[in-house]
């Protein structure tokens, strides 16, 4: 079949980008074709047409032009890659066919649209190079030039894949089927992205090739070696950092100017946390994936895009180094005192735009004009951020204030050379300032003195013709021309040449005009390219300021934190926690964060007390008591206490924990082909594997999937597990109220319940925590007060003192005796019947006593 020359263009680009669907340029739109076409129509709900009819015809559809982002973003967000085919050569300049080719391919994880992105949070490409057991990655976000290195052993590769959370993976093609151990079982590389549901792509293994990788580097950032960034001495890290060039590359067509430098990520100094920690503490997510009534929700008063996502980073990596720690401290405290100052920063910071995200597009080149006014607008007020800083002490703030170089010659340019009210696009005028060059200037000139040209040029004409109502005037189609009604048609002078014939007018040309108008539409063409000249010219000037942009978008980020940290403080009443380097967990009068901020209610504060010899606290009470509010609230006081926040509490002694580990026993399935139970399980292997001495660990109702025998026996032997081997300092909520019997064995587990007021078989919840065991676990009571009907409670009451009758005591089964002989729960109960049967006095048993009594037992069975 014959193809046009235009559809062969087509097939060769198409036939360079088989993964992505490919946007070919016609005119105003993006056109798709064949299979692309049918896709799009489906995701994006536009009509899909053909091109040419019969045999011939081939499914298409199209986007308007002016319209790319909305459609990108849906095809973005289902993880679909996007390439753009352009016209790269001027229709009016082409013969023939016009040229086109791709210019760049959007994927999820370099796509730097401000419209497909959120602004408070990081948009990565993370790269996973695999070796042996070592791992190593590297994450780039394209939108902001932030670039991290690190390498990990392999257990740890689901954990960091969720903490970095990013939009696309790039892995080695070879490799895709690697299989790591996730905790207790073995799952592919592959399988681990797509828990954590980011796009995937997969690239050649040379893609990740140490030996280039550090070359590559050296060149894009422009030093002799990385021993600068601490990189020197890195192996599969670079092959991850160099992999992602090489996707740059082919997908960006360029590199990236705006990033300057490379960091390493510093797990001496920072937490690790593992994905179910950070689920369950909601902290970014919550655990129905939204970003309301989370820690960061509550918490972020950022002023600015940058200084929200630094909030999240610190968030989701809080630090285990002491002086870290209170270096962030300190800042904050100083801000609080400084009350005047801190209002006018928090003010001066509202009027700073994204300037992470402006050099990205500065170095790309595809920042306008209204972005360089941006920048402008953000650099003016730096000076005023100066003045206000200049009384502290801290060393942070210092820090920041040093990074904070106002660029005073930068500033000046785009003060001169931007317009005030620039034109969104760059090819039609008005981007240039007045003044700032003299030939635009002339031009311009030209264009505005003409109006009193046609003014003097129509009054003559009036005159020497002597028809009154003769008029000069424009349009697009004709430019200027001379219109005499048809009344005065008889007047017109010889040297008037018609154009147009009107109902009541003629329209006429002369000389002059023809002369007049080729001077003013050339002039206006001119100063157009001229001002395109000029902007491009600025722009290239500006980048070569991206190091120190970077730099003063870096301190204006970490200022908004603190200052966000500071507010938070003062209205919610935050206090500083004291830090040592110890295991001391004192809090007084604590407050869960997301909860008090969320509750209409009037939240109540609770203490708590551990540290050497008071390790294990062990908390029962019956189901919507607040358990496991309090053992979050604790873990979120500790949390928020390592990244350099004040806390909500009235008075709190931490010693720093080098992990922090939660898990609940009921949350959702996560794993899929998994139990419930199973994930508690894994997920409990997890940290009874990892933790330290120095670390803390909130467990809340685990063991609840199972039997209540089974869940007992497992609690318990979790707690004794922590107790013997590991020392941690551990919360555990349970409604289980046997397992206070472990505050008898051991003397530094603790019993803790939370309160409740019974009357008349009624229970009131008083959320406040107090010493010693709940005696019951009013599981009744509560199933009461949800609307069970009255006859299925009453049964179970029936059920329960049956059941209490034989209960059998934990202690007796768990203790040293039972496990030296290696007895378990249910030979116990087996023993109960036999203990039950050689008691019987058979002689004297009736042959009805012998039946009731088999009766019986089958009722307990
Ligand atoms: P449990 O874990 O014991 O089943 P939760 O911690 O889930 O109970 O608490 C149940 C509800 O009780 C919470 O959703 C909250 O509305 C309320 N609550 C819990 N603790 C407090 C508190 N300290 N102050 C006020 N309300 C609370």
């Amino acid at each position: 079949m014959s193809e046009t020359p235009m559809m062969k263009q087509y097939h060769t680009a198409k036939k360079n980008h088989q993964d992505s669907i490919l946007f070919f340029r016609m005119g105003d739109f993006y056109e798709v074709f064949y299979e692309d076409a049918e896709l799009c129509s489906r995701v994006l709900g536009i009509a899909l047409t053909a091109r040419n009819k019969g045999e011939k015809a081939v499914p298409m559809a199209g986007v308007p032009v002016k319209s790319l982002d909305t459609y990108l973003t849906k095809l973005i967000h289902q993880g679909y890659r996007v390439a753009i085919c352009e016209q790269i050569q001027d229709a009016s300049e082409a013969q023939g066919l016009v040229e086109r080719d791709v210019v760049r391919v959007i994927t999820p994880g370099t796509v730097t649209e401000e419209a497909v992105l959120n602004e408070k949070s990081h948009n990565f490409l993370l790269a996973i190079a695999p070796q042996k057991k070592l791992i190593g990655l590297a994450w780039v976000d394209i939108s902001t030039g932030t670039f991290e290195v690190h390498e990990v052993p392999s257990e740890f590769l689901a954990d960091e894949i969720a903490r970095i959370d990013p939009a696309e993976c790039l892995v080695p093609d070879k490799k895709r089927d690697t299989l790591i151990r996730v905790w207790e079982s073995d799952l592919t590389i592959t399988e681990i992205i797509k828990h954590q549901k980011a796009a995937l792509t997969y690239r050649p293994d040379w893609f990740f090739a140490k030996s280039n990788a550090k070359r590559t580097l050296e060149e894009h950032l422009q030093v002799s070696s990385l021993e600068g960034f601490g990189c020197e001495d890195m192996t599969v890290g670079l092959g991850a950092a160099g992999a992602l060039f090489h996707y740059v590359k082919e997908t960006q067509k360029s590199t990236l100017p705006h990033i300057t430098k490379i960091v390493r990520y510093n797990a001496q100094e920072k937490m690790l946390l593992d994905a179910a920690t950070r689920n369950c503490l909601e902290l970014t997510k919550s655990l129905r994936s939204s970003k309301k009534n989370t820690l960061l929700h509550v918490i972020d008063k950022t002023q600015t895009a940058m200084g929200g996502r630094l909030l999240s980073d610190w968030i989701t990596s809080p630090l285990i180094v002491l002086e870290k720690i209170r270096a962030r401290q300190e800042g904050v405290l100083e801000l609080i005192e400084h009350s005047d100052q801190h209002q006018n920063i928090c003010k001066v910071l509202t009027s700073i735009q994204d300037i992470e995200r402006l050099c990205a597009r500065i170095a790309s080149k595809r920042a306008d004009a209204r972005d360089l006014l941006s920048l402008k607008n953000s650099l003016q007020v730096l000076p005023n951020l100066q003045q206000e800083l200049h009384s502290f002490s801290s060393l942070i703030i210092n820090n920041i204030l040093q990074n904070l170089v106002s660029l005073a010659s930068l500033t000046d340019l785009l003060e001169k050379a931007i317009h005030p009210q620039p034109k969104p696009t760059l090819k039609d005028g008005e981007i240039i300032r007045d003044g700032y060059n003299e030939e635009l200037d002339k031009l311009r000139q030209v264009q505005s003195s003409g109006d009193k040209w046609l003014e003097d040029f129509q009054k003559r004409e009036v005159e020497s013709t002597g028809i009154p109502s003769l008029k000069v005037s424009f349009n697009k189609v004709f430019n200027y021309y001379i219109e005499v009604t048809h009344t005065h048609s008889h007047r017109v002078p010889q040297h008037y040449i018609r154009k147009q014939t009107l109902k009541n007018a003629e329209r006429y040309i002369t000389a002059e005009l023809k002369e007049y108008e080729s001077d003013v539409l050339s002039a206006n063409d001119r100063s157009k390219d001229l001002e395109y000249k000029l902007f491009q010219e600025v722009r290239d000037e500006v980048q070569k300021y991206l190091r120190e942009l970077r730099n003063v978008a870096e301190a204006i980020a970490c200022l908004d934190v603190l200052c966000s940290m500071a507010t938070v403080a003062k209205q919610r009443n935050y206090v500083c926690p004291q830090l040592l380097n110890n295991n001391t967990l004192e809090i007084e009068e604590g407050r869960h964060p997301v909860l008090e901020a969320t509750l209409d209610t009037p939240f109540i504060a609770n203490n708590l007390h551990m540290g050497p010899g008071r390790e294990i606290m062990i908390i029962t009470g019956p189901n919507m008591a607040g358990k496991s509010t309090y053992i979050r609230q604790n873990a979120l006081i500790v949390l928020l206490a390592q990244i350099g926040s004040f806390v909500p509490a009235k008075k709190v002694k931490i010693g720093i924990a080098d992990r922090i580990f939660t898990r609940i026993g009921s949350a959702d399935e996560i794993a899929k082909g998994r139990s419930t139970f199973m994930v508690e399980m894994i997920e409990t292997a997890n940290i009874l594997n990892n933790a330290k001495a120095s670390s803390f660990i909130a467990l809340d109702e685990v063991g609840r999937g199972t039997s209540t025998f089974d869940g007992v026996s497992l609690a318990w032997s979790i707690i004794e597990h922590i107790q013997k081997k590991i020392g941690a300092r551990t919360l555990f909520a349970t409604h289980y109220h046997e397992m206070a019997d472990l505050a008898d064995i051991y003397p530094n587990v603790l019993n803790y319940n939370v309160a409740i007021q019974e009357w008349n078989g009624q229970v009131a919840f008083l959320h406040k925590i107090l010493e010693g065991s709940a005696d019951r676990s009013y599981g009744i009571e509560v199933a009461k007060l949800a609307g069970i009907p009255q006859q299925v409670i009453h049964n179970s009451r029936k059920i329960l003192t049956r059941l209490e009758r034989h209960a059998i005591d934990v202690r007796n089964f768990t203790g040293k005796a039972c496990r030296d002989s290696g007895e378990n729960l249910f030979s116990m109960v087996g023993e109960d019947l036999i203990d039950t049967l050689s008691n019987l006095n058979i002689e004297a048993l009736t042959p009805i006593d012998a039946l009731n009594l088999l009766k019986e037992l089958q009722v307990e069975a």
